[in-house]
């Protein structure tokens, strides 16, 4: 028997959650399609129902308040840049998004989609030929990891430059259901489970990212990647300090969450980069060794730190 495929194209978010919900779950939202395609090809990802929300306008709008920014979830990393409160006051943010891919797919790749962008592996992210070929892993419904051997935890990397990026800004995002409306901080929805990257429910649609405005960031971003002109991260680490003193350090690509640590006026440096080091549980499951990402760690983080020292507000 030929398997049915659906392709949605709703028009408003009540209708989407309404069609999430009629799925069973048997369906992926699909924004800009840039990574959900390539997992589609490499049948990592194998809905039978695409729910398309290109169509959905509420998802394009950019406000504010007096307190905040909400960009819309459907806002292409490459607009980003054009908004005159993300160039004032979020400039690590266009930082991070400009390091995402090509120039071409981030005019298609979309904030929301970058979030919730799958978890990588070297021995994942390989076509069905290949994975039949050497195993399948826990993370294709194989049952052990082939980069460390457990037949319990999957340490797939996350790799969204942008979700660093929003976290060490104290992000919230706003998400839909059939409940209703939901603000979370960000950096709560990672699992830090491998296989299950995000704990959103899957019919949870991402609104809106929220940043609270005139907090005076002072910010470092640092990308580790083989190719700078297109790659996914080895490390991405973002460093910030807010007018009251308060540091936010967040890393990527090292653990299968992001590795959020705070600190205060008081607190010292190199105590930092013992957490970041102990927090982060990188394996050898991409291009760089482990040992040299954790040296990275060092070297990125003690730049920032005197560089931030060293900006005046
Ligand atoms: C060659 C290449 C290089 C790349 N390099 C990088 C890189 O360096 N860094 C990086 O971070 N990414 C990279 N990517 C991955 C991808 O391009 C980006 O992560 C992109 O931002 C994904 O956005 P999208 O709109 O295309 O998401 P989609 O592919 O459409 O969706 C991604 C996921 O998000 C979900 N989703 C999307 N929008 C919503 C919403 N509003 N609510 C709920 N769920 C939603 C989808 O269901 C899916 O699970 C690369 C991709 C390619 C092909
Ligand atoms: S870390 Fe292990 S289980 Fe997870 S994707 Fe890689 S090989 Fe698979």
């Amino acid at each position: 028997m030929i398997e049915e495929k659906r392709y949605l194209q709703p028009r408003s978010i009540a209708e989407t959650i309404a069609m999430a919900d009629a799925q069973q779950s048997d369906f992926r939202f699909i924004a800009g399609g840039t990574d959900l395609m390539v997992n589609k090809f490499q049948e990592n990802e194998n809905s039978s129902c695409l729910i398309d929300l290109f169509g959905v306008e509420e998802l394009k709008e950019m406000t504010s308040d007096e307190s905040f920014l909400y960009i819309g979830a459907l806002t292409t990393l490459d607009e980003l840049k054009k908004h005159p409160l993300i160039v004032q006051q979020f400039k690590v943010l266009i930082e991070a998004a400009e390091a995402v891919a090509t120039p071409v797919i981030r005019k298609t790749a979309t904030l929301g989609g970058n979030i919730l962008c799958e978890n990588r592996c070297i021995f994942y992210n390989q076509s069905k030929w290949w994975r039949d070929a050497v195993g399948n892993c826990l993370k294709c419904e194989g049952n052990i990891c082939i980069a460390t051997g457990s037949k319990k935890h999957c340490y797939s990397e996350f790799v969204s430059d942008t979700a660093i990026a929003l976290i060490s800004m104290d992000a919230m995002i706003e998400f839909v259901d059939h409940n209703g409306s939901h603000k979370i901080a960000l950096h709560k929805i990672f699992s830090g489970d491998g296989v299950h990257p995000v704990n959103l429910n899957k019919s949870s649609l991402i609104k809106s990212i929220i940043l609270p405005l005139n907090q005076n960031f002072k910010s470092v971003f640092y990308k580790l990647r083989l190719r700078e002109s297109m790659d996914f991260t080895s490390l991405t680490t973002v460093v910030t300090k807010n007018k009251e003193g308060k540091w936010n350090i967040v890393l990527g690509g090292v653990d299968p969450k992001p590795v959020l640590i705070h600190g205060n006026k008081e607190s010292d440096h190199a105590e930092w980069i013992q957490q970041a080091l102990k927090n982060s549980r990188a394996i050898d499951n991409e291009v760089f060794s482990r040992k040299y990402r954790r040296k990275m760690i060092q070297v990125y983080l003690k730049r920032s730190f005197d560089i931030i020292e060293k900006t005046q507000y």
